[in-house]
């Protein structure tokens, strides 16, 4: 057992207990070497017409970003965000705008099929904020 092929990267799925408002947030976060990128959700009790986008929800996309342990660009300063993706200090940046397209692809997969496109999705998106760099890619 040497673990030189265990994989870097972990995905998680947290979710927060729901408010009285009957709305609860859902985090989906793969977390790797350099930090961590997450989609967050927001469940809402039902159904609404709201913020110009016309009928949305119960799932609404809030947020695709990332944490990271180190500054991914010139004067980042740290967020205390309470993180509990990085250890240490997390530097963190996201966008909500992207989280409603990402949102829009999710949901219209089957449900068997969305933890799948997440995974790849996160993957992907660690990538892009991260870079490829690190150890051994594609095993
Ligand atoms: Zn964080």
């Amino acid at each position: 057992m040497e673990g030189a092929t265990v994989s870097e990267f972990t995905y998680h799925v947290k979710t927060e207990p729901e408010r009285p408002s009957g709305e609860s947030r859902i985090w989906h976060v793969l977390v790797g070497p350099k930090g961590a990128v997450q989609f967050m959700v927001l469940r809402l009790p039902a159904r609404v017409n709201g913020l110009g986008l016309g009928d949305i929800g119960p799932y609404v996309g809030a947020d695709v970003g990332y944490h990271a342990r180190e500054p991914q660009y010139d004067g980042q300063g740290i967020i205390d965000c309470k993180c509990p993706w990085v250890d240490g200090p997390c530097y963190y940046d996201g966008s909500s705008l992207r989280a409603m397209e990402w949102a829009k692809r999710l949901y219209s997969l089957p449900a068997g099929e969305q933890e799948n496109w997440l995974r790849i999705s996160l993957r992907e998106e660690y990538e892009a904020v991260f870079g490829g760099g690190g150890s051994s890619e594609r095993s």
